[in-house]
């Protein structure tokens, strides 16, 4: 591929749901684009995450496009909950419907992105030596892109076998039929794969740090009835979405768990268990606010689990104690607990037996040593800041974004940064994003950024950009509502306490994706309130 040189209205970081959206709006607003995708396909997420297993844990009729009542109409999902390979085929489905390829370069990772402070315009790199200058960037790069790698133990490179990590996993799929597997970390991507890689292997070590709290699915194929009363009023399914607190609409109550009976409590959780799916998390409203309320729900797991797995030591430890349940995403699986009980799965606790090295036959523990064939890393992201961090963005006087967000993330609504005029993310850090329903917070930001382009084209603008007190009083927002619940509690990945270093600060923002929505839509009224308009 030749690199080009060229001028556009708009470059976009990224290829996936959040990208292809952008691109089909700017150019209904009669504007260039070009997209860069490091893939070598679209989707990404739903292109990389193919470990066995992956499903997305938002019902299909939610995880989808709006902005299209023809597609929304026409497409038909097979199950309750979609597996990765049907999403895929799902954008691309998208990507053909709309003719979105012909603005997309694949195989191409943007490098740099440098504000021309005299020019107002973006300069963006690639790795292959494209050179586009652009009055917008657009980072559509993915909230969970950035996969931990490598992985952060001694002795990988000296492993005979083979090493996978579940967010970069082969295309050709792996067969472990045979195999003595090795899978280290416990969140949702292992969950998932973990019972059926067990079902393939021959022995499978699960290396855990921390439990998690995972609940069933229950998925089953889409019930025809439930599709056909959702598409005859779509309309309204995604209106409701629109203005709920998570991005799709979940039975909930006034009640605090702590004003009725145990036996009331345990009646509500057991309907939601049963029912399957994140609507657990909803049962009672002070469950992410109090500590009490929410160990009421945390035993209430506990005694799943030790119903479930049989070994009562291994059920011990696979119940979580140790942070509030909710505070790290909670997981939805299918036979996750059950799989314990197979005789080819060993569970192993990293957190009295760590592990001291990775070894050519297998790796070794503080205790004793597991020879094994094959090594699956299910350890996570760098997550929300990962992949914008990896590019060199430069915005006014030449300030990296790495710099101004050594302390931690900070942005005006999760969408615009002080500094770096006419730079845009889509679902960024100080948004809803990762606590939602990935794709209505996506088309929110999506629309929101084209109106806002809109808005600047009539007032002939030439850059838009958020102002120091409007992110100053945004961020200290964000961490005030974090800070009022219970998810700073926990080690997890929204407070960047999975990477190494990473600094320590609750990334999205939990105050809802309807709040949020209409936070969004007032400062647009009010003449794109907290941004300095430049003119042209
Ligand atoms: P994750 O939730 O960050 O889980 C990583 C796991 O690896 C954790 O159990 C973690 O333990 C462990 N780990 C990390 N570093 C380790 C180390 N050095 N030594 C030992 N253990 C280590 O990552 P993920 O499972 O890929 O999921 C990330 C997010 O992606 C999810 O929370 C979810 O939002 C999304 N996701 C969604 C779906 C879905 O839709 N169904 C599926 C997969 C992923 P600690 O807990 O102790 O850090």
């Amino acid at each position: 591929m030749t690199p080009v040189q060229q001028e556009v209205d708009a470059v976009i970081v990224g290829a996936g749901f959040a990208g292809l959206y952008m691109l089909h709006r700017l150019r209904g607003l009669g504007l260039s684009a070009r997209v860069f995708e490091a893939g070598d396909g679209i989707g990404g997420t739903w292109y990389w995450n193919r470990y066995p297993g992956a499903r997305c844990d938002v019902e299909s009729m939610d995880y989808s496009y709006s902005f299209s009542d023809e597609l929304q109409q026409e497409w038909r999902w097979t199950e309750r909950y979609a597996a990765q390979p049907e999403i895929l085929r799902y954008i691309n489905h998208v990507a053909d419907r709309f003719d979105l390829r012909r603005d997309i370069q694949l195989k191409t990772r943007v490098v740099e992105a440098i504000f021309d402070e005299a020019a107002s315009r973006w300069e963006i790199r690639t790795d292959r030596g494209d050179a586009v200058s652009a009055r917008f960037c657009i980072m559509a790069t993915g909230c969970l892109s950035e996969p931990q790698l490598p992985p952060p133990f001694p002795g990988l490179e000296t492993f005979e076998g083979r090493w996978y990590h579940t967010g970069r996993w082969p295309h050709e799929g792996v067969d472990f039929t045979g195999q003595r597997v090795a899978i280290i970390g416990t969140g949702s991507s292992a969950i998932q794969s973990i019972p059926v890689i067990a079902r393939q292997a021959d022995h499978l070590y699960v290396f855990q740090r921390t439990p998690n709290y995972s609940i069933p699915a229950h998925n089953r194929p889409l019930d025809p009835e439930h599709e056909r009363r959702v598409k005859a009023n779509y309309g309204e399914f995604r209106r409701a979405a629109r203005v709920s607190r998570v991005g799709f609409v979940v039975k909930s109550t006034d009640t605090p768990a702590l004003s009725i009976s145990p036996e009331e409590r345990d009646r509500e959780y057991e309907e939601r268990w049963q029912r399957g799916g994140l609507g657990f998390g909803f049962s009672f409203p002070d469950l992410l606010v109090d500590e009490r309320a929410n160990e009421t729900a945390a035993e209430f797991f506990r005694n799943k689990i030790r119903s479930i797995v049989r070994d009562p030591a291994v059920a011990d430890l696979l119940a979580p104690r140790d942070y509030p349940i909710g505070t790290k995403r909670m997981c939805v699986d299918t036979n996750y607990y059950d799989t314990f009980n197979r005789d080819n799965v060993t569970l192993v606790d990293l957190r009295r037996t760590p592990i001291d090295t990775i070894m050519p036959k297998g790796l070794r523990t503080s205790e004793r040593e597991f020879a094994v064939d094959a090594i699956v890393f299910a350890i996570g992201f760098d997550a929300m800041t990962g992949a914008l961090s990896r590019i060199n963005i430069r915005g006014r006087g030449g300030e990296t974004l790495h710099q101004k967000w050594a302390a931690g993330p900070r942005t005006y609504l999760g969408i615009a940064v002080a500094g770096f005029p006419n730079l845009f993310m889509i679902t960024g850090p100080g948004s809803p994003s990762v606590l939602s329903n990935m794709i209505v917070s996506i088309e929110q930001h999506v629309d929101w950024i084209a109106d806002c382009l809109t808005y600047l084209g009539q007032r002939r603008g030439e850059a838009i950009e958020a102002s120091l007190e409007a992110e100053e009083a945004w961020v200290a927002h964000v961490n005030e509502v974090g800070n009022a619940t219970l998810y700073p509690r926990a080690n997890s990945w929204y407070t960047g306490a999975n990477i190494p270093g990473k600094p320590r600060t609750f990334m999205p923002y939990i105050g809802g994706v309807g709040a949020y929505r209409q936070a969004c839509d007032a400062v647009a009224a009010d003449g794109y309130r907290g941004f300095r308009i430049s003119p042209s």
